[in-house]
């Protein structure tokens, strides 16, 4: 089983998950988004140690808090990327366009592949490669457990936006479709930003893909 712990940090609210295995204390970062020192303490207090960075895609947002993470932990954590979205990691994850600026962390030093399975303790996670917000997000699913950490693919009732460079509405639709929709409807969606929801929900409710 995996332990999930969630944080909404940054300027704007984006779920930042601290994942680990809850045998042997083995953690990961899912999309550091602001004030690593924070996530850093938590899992000093639970006795989890953090071996990676993983990260969905490369908006600011999303990344943020990675060198807050990093600093704090010897030897750093490997940081985690699909390559298609490294040249977004590159200019900071976009955040000149919003008049911000950020320190990005160590580079990536793995590429995460479509099909790819991470492991953490026991527990196994598979690299779903779903494009259409950015070209190289991926999401996160731990099929055991029955939880997709989905990024800005979808949202409750909504989905991710596709006007940013790289974004493509019907690309992501087709994602959406091919890589969230086709798992059971009782898997719970971890999105980047607000509440918490399942397959089954969003299948039957959400406007965007009825
Ligand atoms: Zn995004
Ligand atoms: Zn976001």
């Amino acid at each position: 089983m995996l332990s999930i712990v969630t944080f909404v940090l940054g300027p704007v609210q984006t779920n930042t998950y601290l994942i680990a295995d809850e045998q042997g204390g083995e953690a990961a970062v899912i999309d550091p988004s602001d004030q690593g020192e924070l996530i850093v303490a938590e899992a000093e207090q639970r006795g989890w140690r953090i071996g990676n960075i993983w990260l969905t895609h490369a908006h600011f947002d999303h990344l943020g808090g990675a060198a807050g993470v990093a600093d704090r932990i010897n030897p750093p954590p490997p940081v985690a990327l699909h390559p298609d979205d490294y040249p977004l990691w590159r200019i900071q994850g976009g955040a000149p366009f919003f008049g911000m600026r950020i320190d990005p962390g160590p580079e990536p030093t793995i590429y995460l592949h479509h099909g790819q399975i991470l492991h953490l303790g026991s527990n196994q996670l598979e690299v779903r490669h779903a494009p259409g917000h950015t070209r190289g997000h991926v999401m996160f699913y731990c099929a055991a457990d029955g939880v997709l950490f989905c990024g800005d693919v979808v949202f409750q009732g909504s989905i991710g936006r596709t006007d940013l460079p790289g974004g493509d509405y019907d690309t992501l639709i087709a994602s959406i479709r091919s890589q969230v929709l086709t798992l059971p409807d009782e898997a719970r969606l971890l999105s980047g930003h607000g509440l918490d929801t399942c397959v089954g929900e969003e299948r039957r409710y959400n406007p965007f893909l009825l």
